[in-house]
């Protein structure tokens, strides 16, 4: 079958329908999986059947009845029989029931059997063939279209729709695993047999779904190592002896983790085989930039330049001034490059360090010819469209891409199998832990009075964070952190305050930044936007309104602005939600500061949804494999390597051509 035409009774209208739900081939039609399954497969006589339980009965209708209530409902009642007793059978508003179910007739019922009126009685039970005495596939049933009507129409045409489907696991391994075959799977996974085989259908199909991203993955990294790096860069005892020092003359010593996360990067950038292509993932204040400067340095000292994109104006310009820093006595031009500051390309000598922001990075070509490495701190967004231009180039730069995302295993080893991945796994030792607290709304005043105290004593500073989830800032959200603003302008009188926003100028932000960077002002009101990288020290407190209307790893990010300096931080989520999850949520981010650990339980506990937003284009819609199944991922990874072993020179790419919808971005 090729067509869905082919399909008998499908006219033009039930085909916009399948088209709303994106189906519109009959492969489309195959992998429109039930979203449940009820067992109705126990077939009994009618005095066997057991309040309570799913029964399927067989017997002859000896009366049937329409009836109207006084409330104008409309009831189907009907009495079947069989040679062992009778059950009646009730149907709420079917009155074209009538007309199929004929009395003296024979027929299967099935439902869950209950008392009424003191009688054995099943409510509108199912009936026909495709929907008794078996598993019954559930649909979800939306754009018009019910379950029942998948369900005939797919069991109907079930053998014709799985024919083109072409078994792409070699056989060795379907017997070494007791795998089903493909075709068998789809068929049980429409048409279950029973429990058993229902459940290896449905793993080989899962199995299939992560199989195909892993093989992406691979097949991208194939194609990357395929590559000659743009710029080769090399060490010798002048550069070794000039990093060393660049080391020493740092106001900190590297952690054991950063150390061993540089070996790594410089091995990469080292290499003259491959570009690099690896990840660095640490959780916020784990100190990745140290890391980035230092990889920018070698490239520096081989005369080439490097590029550090940063997600947002406010931390390119923080980036430059730590860069200014770090290099003071190093010699190494920096340059900043925002909207609102331009830079001429022609004076910019290649040993140099350029630090951009995306906006205004990728409207420059002309820099995608010379950068020897590039370095893309995108905190937690990924932006993976804008990357994958990478990969079209014959010979990228050296690209290290920073993350305080943590990224859970399961993800390094499905989507993001294309990337090395390095990680910083513990924060600098000086830092102490904040204390997260969960305040109910009746005690925010005294959470604000602790927060004068703390202010006044100790001359800490504190964030304050007005609820607006947006993505980009709208007008209606600055309206509403302005009125906030003044609320809390009251409430603080006798403080500066200062309210900073997406909607401001970049030089207006720099100099509400400034100010409250030089301790000029106490309190920075602030809408999300401060949630990326922002460091300043001295800020000790955090208060998250409506904690409960940001996803766990937005309040994370949050969170990580403060216990960046010596002091002890405090961190208070406000809610006003009841909601018992939402609290459950909320407590455990506040009794847990490890982001991995964050990670993993919102991946489990919510699915991928937040991940979803974060790593945005790059994330696929899996139907029946779980992102977060561990065990899965690991038995899926070792087939494909086995797979590869078998058979070297297979081609993947024609093999697993399936799940469209898992296709990720080339980089
Ligand atoms: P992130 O990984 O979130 O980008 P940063 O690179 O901004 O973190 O580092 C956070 C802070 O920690 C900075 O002020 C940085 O100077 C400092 N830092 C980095 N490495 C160390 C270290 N080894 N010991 C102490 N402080 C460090
Ligand atoms: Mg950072």
């Amino acid at each position: 079958m090729d067509s869905l035409n082919q399909i008998t009774g499908l006219g033009p209208k039930t085909l916009a329908k399948l088209k709303k739900l994106n189906i519109e081939t009959p492969h489309d039609l195959l992998y429109h999986f039930p979203s449940r399954y009820v067992d109705f497969s126990n077939s009994i006589k009618i005095s066997d059947t057991k309040e309570n339980e799913n029964a399927t009965i067989t017997g002859k209708i000896i009366s049937f009845q329409n009836i109207y209530t006084r409330t104008h409902k409309n009831i189907q009642k009907a009495v079947v029989q069989d040679n062992s007793g009778s059950i009646t059978l009730i149907w709420f508003n079917q009155p074209y029931l009538s007309k199929n179910i004929e009395i003296g007739n024979t027929f299967s019922f099935a439902g869950v059997v209950t008392l009424y009126q003191n009688k054995k009685t099943i409510i509108a039970p199912e009936y026909g063939s495709f929907n008794t005495g078996k598993i019954i596939a559930v649909y979800p049933e939306t754009s018009g279209l019910t379950s029942k009507w998948f369900r005939k129409t797919i069991q109907t045409n079930l053998n014709n729709l799985i024919q083109a489907s072409v078994e792409n696991l070699p056989k060795k391994i379907l017997e070494k695993y007791n795998l089903l075959s493909l075709q068998t799977a789809l068929s049980e996974i429409h048409l279950p047999k029973n429990k058993k085989l229902l459940e290896q259908a449905r793993l080989r199909i899962a199995l299939e779904e992560i199989l195909s991203l892993q093989i992406q993955s691979f097949l991208n990294k194939k194609n990357w190592l395929n590559k000659l790096p743009k710029e080769i860069l090399k060490t010798d005892k002048t550069i070794e002896t000039k990093i060393n020092k660049f080391i020493k003359s740092l106001p900190f010593d590297l952690t054991d983790c950063q150390k061993k996360v540089w070996e790594e990067i410089k091995k990469d950038l080292l290499s003259s085989k491959n570009p690099t292509n690896r990840l660095l993932q640490g959780d916020v204040g784990s100190g990745k930039t140290v890391i980035a400067a230092l990889g920018a340095y070698l490239t520096s000292l081989n005369k080439h330049l490097t590029l550090f994109i940063a997600p947002t104006e406010i931390l390119a310009q923080q980036h430059y001034q730590n860069f200014i820093n770090f290099f003071q006595k190093f010699k190494v031009p920096i340059f900043l490059l925002t909207s609102s500051s331009k830079i001429n390309f022609k004076k910019v000598p290649k040993n140099s360090i350029i630090i951009a922001t995306h906006a205004a990075i990728f409207q420059k070509e002309e820099l995608e010819k010379d950068i020897g490495f590039l370095i893309i701190d995108e905190q937690h967004k990924f932006g993976v469209k804008q990357r994958s231009f990478l990969s079209a180039l014959t010979n990228p730069p050296h690209c290290l891409t920073m993350t305080a995302t943590p990224i859970p295993r399961t993800i390094s080893m499905t989507i993001l199998g294309n990337l090395d991945l390095s990680t910083i796994e513990y924060l600098p030792k000086n830092r102490i832990p904040i204390k997260t607290f969960l305040v109910p709304n009746n005690k925010k005043n005294n959470c604000y009075d602790w927060l004068k105290k703390e202010i006044k004593n100790k001359k800490t500073q504190a964030f304050i964070v007005c609820p607006f989830i947006e993505p980009s800032e709208t007008m209606e959200t600055v309206k509403s952190a302005k009125k906030e603003f003044e609320n809390l302008s009251r409430i603080f009188s006798e403080f500066k305050l200062d309210l900073i926003h997406g909607k401001l100028k970049s030089t207006e932000k720099e100099k509400i930044l400034e100010k409250f960077n030089k301790n000029q002002t106490h309190i920075l009101v602030t809408t999300p936007i401060i949630e990326v990288g922002i460091d300043i020290p001295n800020t000790t407190t955090i208060i998250i309104q409506s904690a409960d209307r940001f996803g766990l790893a937005q309040l994370h990010q949050l969170r990580g602005r403060v216990g960046r300096g010596e002091l002890q931080s405090f961190c208070y989520f406000f809610t006003e939600s009841e909601n018992e999850k939402t609290i459950s949520r909320l407590k455990f981010l506040s009794q847990n500061l490890n982001g991995l650990k964050i990670a993993e339980y919102d991946l489990k506990t919510r699915g991928p949804g937040e991940l979803h937003s974060t790593l945005q284009h790059g994330f696929p819609s899996l139907k029946l494999a779980s992102i977060s199944d561990l065990k899965l991922i690991t038995f899926s990874q070792k087939i494909l390597s086995e797979i590869i072993s078998l058979n070297p020179d297979l081609d993947l790419k024609t093999l697993f051509p399936i799940h469209t919808s898992y296709t990720l971005a080339a980089n």
